[in-house]
């Protein structure tokens, strides 16, 4: 493995499409490697990189259009979350996939529109929302060949051509660099509270998730969290009754009348599985906004954190069977397709232990956050099966032949 280097070539900003076109072509002529940056909040997440020039896109931000009416916003890449979540929230809309922010309060969100693109970041709403990917409609980017493309349109049905918008978002900057981005925005529900239940263990409180996802009441995000995660919460009701037990967290959104009745009903179906509280609504937004921020697993020295994704059916027995490994602390999101996981750091931040308990449920991990050897030294995102490598590497080399963006930040060599 190489050490990473630091980059030989002063930073570069760019200011506008046809100057950014301008730096990757230079780049390309001069075979410069680019370690591409939004705001730069997502960087010490991902597999490090060495490059010869740090390019950043911050001066290219604010909001183009807006027309609340149509549900489309298109803004430049490097514009902050906190000004797209403004400007929707003042028009009664939201980004319905709730991409964590970096922060709890949504006015402190400096990652960029553009970088939660390319990390394809989703909250706790995922489940029943979908993910960033199902939210962009277009975009203009500049490839790794240094020639400008666009993708998409306005609207969600686009026939025309290869829908390239899939392959640009999860792709971490390693393909092209948005400059201009299309997205479909949601109206806010205009209420939102939670249904908690003090199940007994881990199986219990997954069969209440399975119930009230099966009834007819349309929750909208469930999490499944354990005693010694829940008292992180600074819901204070949430850290009292979470307290020697496993509390499935069930929200519920929309008209208040109907949220009032779907909650009572939904109640009456999980009668069998526990004591009951309702959150209010402040402290409903609270709870998700610290599920989707994952302070309920605070960072620490000498822990990692790991994103698990799997088949939301298996997620409370591999939750269990996380759990069992010593000193390990985690809850479930999705109704139990996601698992984020606070281990300890070890030699290799149990990416042996984890990666092998998925191979038999299916599904991978990500290693979110970890000290930069750490994540030199292992696979942060989950290995390929050597058909989706090969795959990976002639889309990379498509896009990006010279290998000049972001090298390496996904996978060694790509
Ligand atoms: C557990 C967790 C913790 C988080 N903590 C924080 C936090 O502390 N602070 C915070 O602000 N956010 C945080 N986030 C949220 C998330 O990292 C950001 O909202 C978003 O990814 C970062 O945007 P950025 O502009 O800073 O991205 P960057 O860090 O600049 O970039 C992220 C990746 O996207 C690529 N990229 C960026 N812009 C473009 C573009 N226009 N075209 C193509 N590729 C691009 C970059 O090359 C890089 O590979 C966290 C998320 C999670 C899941």
């Amino acid at each position: 493995m190489k050490a990473i280097s630091t980059p030989s070539q002063p930073p570069r900003d760019v200011r506008d499409a046809e100057d950014l076109l301008d730096a990757l072509q230079s780049a390309v002529a001069s075979k410069t490697k680019i370690d591409l940056r939004g705001s730069g909040r997502h960087l010490q997440r991902g597999r490090p990189i060495s490059a010869d020039q740090v390019l950043s896109l911050a001066p290219m931000s604010g909001i183009v259009t807006y027309e609340p009416d149509e549900l489309v916003l298109i803004a430049k890449a490097a514009t902050p979350l906190r000004d797209i979540l403004k400007t929707l929230d003042d028009a009664g809309q939201m980004l319905a996939f709730d991409p964590p922010l970096g922060h709890i309060n949504p006015e402190e969100a400096l990652g960029t529109l553009g970088g939660v693109m390319a990390t394809n970041l989703a909250g706790p709403r995922r489940l029943v929302a979908g993910a960033a990917r199902d939210y962009l409609l277009g975009f203009q980017a500049i490839s790794g060949r240094g020639e400008q493309f666009q993708s998409g349109s306005r609207v969600m049905k686009n026939v025309t051509g290869y829908d390239l918008s899939k392959l640009m978002v999860g792709s971490y900057g390693t393909l092209a660099v948005m400059h201009e981005v299309t997205i479909k925005t949601m109206p806010k529900p205009e209420h939102g509270v939670s249904l908690i239940i003090k199940a007994r263990d881990i199986e219990k409180a997954a069969a209440a998730m399975r119930d009230a996802f099966a009834s007819p009441h349309e929750p909208t995000a469930g999490a499944i969290i354990p005693a010694q995660t829940s008292i992180y919460s600074k819901v204070k009701k949430i850290a009292d009754m979470g307290q020697q037990s496993v509390l499935a967290a069930i929200r519920i959104e929309g008209f208040k009348v109907s949220v009032k009745d779907r909650v009572k009903a939904l109640s009456d179906v999980l009668k069998p599985y526990g004591e009951q509280i309702t959150l209010t609504e402040k402290e409903s937004n609270l709870l998700q906004a610290e599920l989707r921020e994952v302070t309920l697993l605070p960072e620490q020295n000498n822990r990692v954190l790991w994103k698990v994704s799997c088949p939301p059916n298996q997620g409370a027995g591999l939750m269990k069977q996380i759990l069992a490994r010593p000193h390990c602390r985690a809850y479930a999101d999705w109704a139990g397709g996601l698992i984020w996981v606070s281990h300890p750091a070890g030699h290799d931040g149990g990416a042996a232990p984890l990666r092998e308990l998925l191979s038999a449920t299916g599904g991978h991990a990500t290693l979110v956050s970890a000290p930069q050897s750490m994540r030199e030294a292992i696979d942060v995102f989950h290995p390929q099966p050597q058909a989706l490598q090969d795959l990976t590497r002639r889309v990379k080399a498509s896009f990006d032949p010279l290998g000049i963006l972001n090298p390496g930040r996904m996978y060694e060599g790509i």
